[in-house]
């Protein structure tokens, strides 16, 4: 994908689609779901952008590879070049969207990987694993420490989260990441997954919102 057919409330998106950072067990509550330890500093890991499909209606999920986990995120998206930890006036400056997203997780294989100690690649990274809605503008939210995220499969809420709870919140975050790789227009900032992760089935009807945005319908292929 690239941003040719993506907008900010209606607006082109200018910007090559970069990478996506994401961080794992930025809540509590999904930490403790999965039996992990809460991490003492933000667990850092990144998807290209080569694996993000549009949530426009449909997408497909692998057939053959074990269980797929949805996990709802607010994604921000990066619009001014952000490197070696900016302060947080910087980061703000530099937030050009938020949009709801799915980090696609196969579930099964991240098990057998983490319990080898391998990298998470290959359950995190396969063609189609960021399904990224619209986004709307960096301005949207007053609050950063205040914004739901939801996702309902076959009209049930299974995910209600809000950044309030988040281990480290979205502007530390960004600060935090921005020290370890550079960030660019056009990259993608996950910022983790509440509670309520499960396996996602071909067939499911989702809807996925950032609260008080519009709500995106997609099918499951
Ligand atoms: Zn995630």
């Amino acid at each position: 994908m690239s941003y040719q057919h993506q907008y900010i409330d209606g607006t082109p998106i200018h910007f090559p689609l970069g990478k996506v950072v994401c961080v794992g067990r930025n809540y509590a509550e999904h930490a403790k779901e999965l039996n992990n330890p809460v991490p003492t500093e933000p667990l850092l890991f990144i998807k290209p952008g080569s694996c993000v499909v549009p949530l426009d209606g449909s997408f497909a999920i692998p057939q053959d590879r074990g269980s797929v986990h949805y996990e709802a995120e607010i994604a921000v998206l990066i619009g001014k070049p952000l490197s070696r930890q900016p302060s947080a006036e910087e980061v703000l400056d530099a937030i050009s969207g938020f949009a709801p997203a799915l980090d696609l997780t196969l579930r099964d294989v991240q098990a057998k990987l983490k319990e080898k100690g391998l990298p998470w690649e290959l359950a995190k990274s396969f063609d189609g694993a960021f399904v990224l809605a619209p986004f709307v503008t960096g301005d949207t939210f007053v609050d950063l420490t205040d914004i739901g995220i939801r996702l309902s499969i076959n009209g049930e809420v299974r995910q209600d989260g809000n950044s309030r709870d988040m281990l480290n919140p979205i502007l530390p975050l960004i600060q935090h990441i921005a020290g370890h790789f550079s960030l660019q227009p056009g990259d993608v900032i996950s910022t983790g997954t509440p509670v309520g992760v499960g396996p996602l089935l071909s067939g499911d009807n989702l809807v996925i919102e950032l609260a008080g945005q519009k709500g995106f319908a997609s099918n499951v292929l």
